[in-house]
């Protein structure tokens, strides 16, 4: 489906939505991008044509980049990785905004220097029957509850987590994390598993005193939850690496000591359920990030603390706060 508007910009926009919606039909496209180098006239930016359609051959998807009148292959890559060209679209001379547009956050992946870009964090809480007993809240199989943390959350690569402002009480919360490669709306969950990128493990950081104030009063969870540098995460294993694993110890080290350990067979509501009860909710689309919920043994983090959590065989995550 090529796409032709007058601003570049305006087709830069348009091609990714396209890619966005149609991302789940099938695994590759071709994306075709104004390029530019220092040396290119401004005009023959303009006279570019720029379009987005599926791949006709699915073993090789291809990043097209029209360089008029020649047409260049600048390399071979899913769909995701194809998120990661939209810094390109900010470096345009073409393109003018009025303030530097920030660049996505992203993970490392293990065993490529590519990394995965990030659209959204979703949260499931109550996930785990004896953390939700922990809480003092009912396991509840009906409906899962849902919450979220913006993208630029993520601390990677091991960085220093600063302690949060306005709180007594930042609590840790180990989790599976789940990245997605595909997205979709109404999403069945016998399909669910084809949307996964890889897996990982991460802090769901809590400002606790905050979370329960905002309970009490029947008030959104943003404050406690949706902060700067809240969710920890480590490099991915990709799914073409690890499989779906059923069975895997996870667990989370404070200064060497066990805090919290469960298998991940013990969700309540498994991946796939997740992301089928998701994607009611939201159209998921490559990119995503998914936190499946903490077992018991939440407690306080301090300052000068060490971290390490762990996903046994597949990624762990350490850091330190600060
Ligand atoms: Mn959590």
């Amino acid at each position: 489906m090529p796409i032709h508007a007058k601003d570049p910009r305006e087709r830069a926009a348009g091609s990714l939505r396209s890619m966005r919606n149609c991302c789940n039909k099938s695994d590759f496209y071709t994306l075709r991008v104004p390029y530019a180098t220092d040396a290119t006239p401004k005009s023959a930016i303009d006279s570019q044509v720029f379009g987005i359609s599926p791949s006709t051959d699915a073993h090789a998807p291809q990043v097209m980049v029209v360089t008029s009148p020649d047409l260049a292959v600048l390399g071979r890559m899913r769909s995701p990785a194809l998120l990661s060209c939209i810094p390109h679209f900010n470096e345009l001379p073409s393109m003018s905004y009025v303030i530097t547009a920030a660049a996505p956050a992203s993970l490392a992946i293990v065993g490529t220097d590519a990394r995965f870009p990030l659209h959204r964090i979703y949260c499931i809480g109550r996930n785990y029957a004896d953390h939700a007993k922990e809480m003092g809240a009912a396991v509840e199989r009906s409906q899962p509850m849902f919450f979220m943390k913006p993208a630029d959350a993520v601390v990677t690569d091991g960085a220093d987590v600063p302690y949060p402002s306005a709180t007594q009480e930042l609590h840790h919360e180990v989790e599976m994390v789940v990245a997605l490669a595909h997205g979709g709306h109404d999403i069945p969950v016998e399909r669910a598993l084809d949307c996964v990128f890889g897996y990982g493990v991460g802090l769901d950081l809590t400002r606790r005193d905050l979370q329960a104030a905002a309970k009490a009063k029947g008030h959104p969870w943003d404050m406690a939850k949706a902060f700067d540098h809240s969710a920890p995460v480590s490099a991915l294993r990709p799914v073409a690496a690890i499989g779906h694993p059923a069975h895997a110890r996870l667990t989370l080290d404070v200064n060497g000591e066990r805090r919290q350990q469960a298998d991940i067979s013990d969700m309540i509501f498994g991946v796939a359920e997740i992301i089928h009860e998701l994607s009611k909710l939201w159209t998921l689309v490559p990119g995503d990030l998914i936190f499946a919920g903490t077992p018991a043994g939440v407690a306080a983090l301090l300052r000068g603390d060490r971290f390490r959590a762990e996903l046994a065989g597949m990624a762990a995550c350490e850091g330190r706060i600060v």
